[in-house]
């Protein structure tokens, strides 16, 4: 469902945040989601009208959001799109999509190769079950990947009578968690809610009277605004290479960071050619510059359509980017069926480029939530272990240190067709 289904919905003149909605399996996601999607207007009127017609004829007349979370469930066994993820809607001050959510198939990789970068996360924990395996993970993963603010919503607080001292004893929970992965609890703001029957999510509730903080909608009104890199210089990852005629060579991509502008020379890498750039188009109309997050299309004086492809990155012919003969990284592995040594070449997935990369040296093993170093040169690591690393790519690559250019800093390991591990670079040694 995506904002032209909506109909009576214009495309809002709002800043936009992405947001995901991590957690572990069943605490609640999709019913939060289907809750704000339900309260801020954004399922269309002829979607409940229709439910609630069908649930009338069934007998079975009520409340209109059991239809909504109905119809999410069923689309979803049927296979169909309509899914939490990339769900739009609108509060006063933003415009929010919702990015792939932890627990699809791709979303580690989505989230390092920019596809779904999340600005801000909402996690959510059952106020019965508390903290669970996936819980760590998801927040241990928005740290790596750089997420700024957690809105914590301690979900279900119906299942346990809305009781105070268990959504404490929840809140301490998470609050070990966050500090265990040195995430700043001064950026988490936590939340008792119930996602099924309403309560502080866009409404005061009257059943927890000593809570007197934020819903959840005031609360994603009150994210910070995401500022867009554009003072980093430009890094710009390569989609796809055409050739149009009458036009010439126009590579097409994202802007991460930095600006781009008519008449600079930019330089690929790692291909190592440069040219000028003498038009940008974006939405199919000629632009003087670009800035992080446009998709563009842009055409550079003296480059060939075989010069350059996809996975190189274009930036500064004066502060290209860089290329790795080498690379220091801290990976965190998820999923391994056994383990891994050195000498071992997965793919590396980074911005657009898909390069096989071998695992030179596993340097360290460290402990994924403090930090320390628990072993030096270790034999081997697996699932859930964390450790730097140095990787010498088999194909040129370009990456940067995530210090400093976070969004060309990490990186997904994959290999047997899943996410195996994700990282970001520490130190890179150029050619
Ligand atoms: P997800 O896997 O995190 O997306 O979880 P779902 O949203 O699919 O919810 C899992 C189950 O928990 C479903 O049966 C929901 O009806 C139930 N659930 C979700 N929110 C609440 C809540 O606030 N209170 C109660 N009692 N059940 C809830």
């Amino acid at each position: 469902m995506n904002n032209t289904e909506y109909g009576e919905q214009e495309m809002p003149d709002k800043p936009h945040q992405n947001l995901a909605i991590i957690g572990h399996v069943d605490h609640g996601k999709s019913t939060l989601v289907g809750r704000l999607l339900f309260e801020t207007g954004s399922v269309p009127e002829h979607v409940i009208e229709q439910h609630k017609k069908e649930a009338e004829e069934k007998g079975k007349g009520g409340f209109e959001f059991a239809y909504v979370m109905d119809n999410l469930a069923e689309e979803r066994e049927r296979g169909v799109t309509i899914d939490i993820a990339h769900q739009e809607f609108n509060t006063d001050e933003y415009y929010f999509t919702i990015v792939d959510t932890p627990g699809h198939r791709d979303f580690v990789k989505n989230m390092i190769t920019g596809a779904s970068q999340a600005d801000n996360a909402v996690l959510v924990v059952g106020a019965d079950d508390g903290v669970q395996p996936q819980t760590q993970e998801h927040v241990f993963l928005a740290r790596t990947l750089g997420i700024g603010e957690l809105i914590v919503a301690v979900n279900k607080m119906d299942a346990v009578d809305y009781d105070e001292d268990r959504y404490r004893e929840v809140v301490a929970e998470v609050k070990d968690l966050l500090n265990q992965v040195r995430f700043n609890t001064d950026d988490a703001e936590f939340i008792p809610i119930s996602a099924l029957e309403g309560d502080n999510v866009v409404e005061e509730s009257d059943n927890t009277p000593w809570y007197d903080g934020r819903v959840i909608l005031e609360a994603l009104n009150n994210l910070p605004e995401p500022e867009p890199p554009t003072d980093a210089p430009l890094r710009l990852p390569i989609q796809d290479v055409y050739t149009i005629s009458g036009i010439g060579t126009v590579p097409v991509g994202r802007v991460e960071t930095g600006i781009l502008n008519i008449g600079e020379s930019v330089s690929f890498q790692p291909s190592d050619v440069s040219g000028e750039v003498k038009t940008i188009e974006m939405h199919h109309e000629e632009v003087p510059e670009a800035k992080p997050g446009d998709n563009v299309g842009f055409n550079v004086r003296g480059v060939g359509k075989n010069d350059i492809r996809r996975g190189d990155v274009a930036g500064p012919a004066d502060d290209p980017p860089k290329v790795a003969e080498t690379f220091k990284a801290q990976i965190v592995v998820m999923q391994h069926p056994s383990v891994i040594t050195s000498g071992y070449t997965p793919v590396f997935h980074a911005h657009t480029a898909q390069v096989a990369c071998t695992i030179e040296a596993i340097d360290q093993k460290i402990n994924p939530a403090s930090g320390e170093v628990e072993e030096e040169h270790p034999d081997f690591i697996q699932s859930g272990d964390a450790a730097v690393v140095t990787v010498r790519p088999q194909k040129p690559l370009s990456i940067e240190p995530s210090s400093e250019i976070p969004e060309l800093g990490s990186f997904a390991v994959r290999d047997m067709g899943q996410t195996i591990a994700a990282g970001r670079v520490l130190e890179v040694n150029e050619k």
